[in-house]
This record gives C-alpha cells, structure tokens and sequence, in this order.
C-alpha cells in the first residue's frame, strides 16, 4: 500500500487542529486540504481512503492529469498561481484558492459567466507584505470587494494566505489575523465569504488558532516532495 503511515499521521494532524480550535477559541470547523502535488495519482487514492475529500494541487496541468487517472470522487482544489489563460480549464476543480490579482478576477468572471456557473474563488491576500509573494495587499481588499459584487461570475468565498516560510510566531500570527481582516471586509461588503485558508505542514497549528477554516497539507501527509 502506497503512503503507510498516512491514516496515522492525520490522526495526529485532527488531534492537533483539536487542541488548536480550543485554544484559539474562533470555534471554527477546520478542513484538512491534502496537497498531493509532485506526488502521483496513488496518494490521491491514498488521501480519499483515509477520509480526506478534499485534494489541493498548485498546477493546473498536473492536477487535470490526475483528475483523469483516479476515480475517487474528492474535491479538487487549485491553491498555486494560476494564469488567465487556464480559466477555461476549471470544471473540475471545486474552489480556486488563489485569485491574486483584479486581472484575474475579470478573467474569472467572464469564465463563469461563459460557462453560466460562478467559480468559487478565495481572494489570495499578501497580508505579511513580502514582495516575492503575490496576492491583493491589504489596502487593495475592501475596494476589490465593492467591484466584486458586481461581478457574478465568481462567489468570493472566503480568503486565502501564506505566511513568510520560517516566520517567528509574532509574524505568523500577524499575517493570519490580517487574512482574518479581510475575510471580515468581504463579509462587510457582502460576499459569502466564511473560508480562511491558512497554513501549511510548518505553521497549520498557529493557523488554526488564528481561525483558519482550511490548512494546506502536503508534507506533513506524504512526506517529503524530494
Ligand atoms: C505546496 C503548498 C502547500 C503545502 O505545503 P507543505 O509545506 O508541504 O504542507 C500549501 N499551500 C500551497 C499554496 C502550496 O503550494
């Protein structure tokens, strides 16, 4: 069997995210996101049996490939950068985690409006100011939000956001409660928007006590991508 240890592995990962809804107190339910990307059809077969029905890849042409080799009726999730020119490749995926830019939410729009159903979208925010990262900054989310509300090709369901990899716990925890803000400014504004995407194999935890709703497993569940 491929992926031994996984079932015990999200043991611990449901025990820790447990303890972190108690601490953090934000009484949220928490999703586990396993994120098989490099990894190949057998872990997504893997992920499914062991309960998880939710699958994250950051490629587009990777996880299609995916979609057409297994036969486990997860949720696909797409949470790396994604070009404007893919929009027309989105049926399969369930909720599009990284819409980064106003260029790409007009090109996601007029995708849902093409194929006469709204993409779910996470508006990806840079909330720790890093350059190299891509998202809306901060100051951009609330006048984002008011355009988007006249744009019914897509439902803004929540944020989405990566913290600074090796961060102190100072930083992680300021950049997850500035995904939290915007979150609470998409709801302000009037959108749906109930999903915090936050955290990874290194800061899921810390996440999860900020309110995250959804962390990103790779890792952690499949072990090194090598
Ligand atoms: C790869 C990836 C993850 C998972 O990272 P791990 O550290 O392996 O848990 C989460 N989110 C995004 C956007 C990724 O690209």
């Amino acid at each position: 069997m491929a992926y031994p240890e996984l079932g015990e592995r999200l043991a611990a990962v449901r025990a820790a995210i447990d303890g972190a809804i108690a601490r953090g107190g934000h009484q949220q339910r928490v999703a586990v996101v396993a994120v098989t990307k490099t990894h190949g059809p057998d872990a997504v077969r893997a992920a499914w049996a062991a309960g998880l029905h939710d699958v994250g890849e950051n490629r587009v042409q990777e996880a299609l490939q995916k979609m057409a080799d297994v036969d486990v009726p997860v949720r696909w999730h797409l949470i790396g950068h994604l070009q404007r020119n893919k929009v027309r490749q989105l049926d399969g995926f369930a909720l599009v985690h990284s819409m980064d830019s106003a260029r790409l939410a007009d090109a996601l729009h007029q995708e849902g409006v093409r194929r006469q159903r709204p993409i779910d979208v996470l508006l990806q925010v840079n909330a720790s100011g890093e350059t190299s990262k891509g998202g809306y900054a901060p100051s951009e989310v609330r006048p984002e939000a008011e355009r988007l509300t006249t744009m019914p090709g897509v439902v803004v369901r929540g944020v989405m956001t990566m913290a600074p990899l090796d961060a102190d716990e100072r930083v992680l925890r300021a950049t997850f409660a500035g995904a939290r803000e915007a979150r609470t400014a998409l709801v302000e504004t009037g959108h749906p928007a109930t999903e915090l995407s936050m955290g990874m194999s290194n800061d899921y935890v810390v996440a999860v006590e900020e309110g995250a709703t959804m962390v990103r497993l790779g890792t952690l569940l499949f072990g090194d991508r090598g």
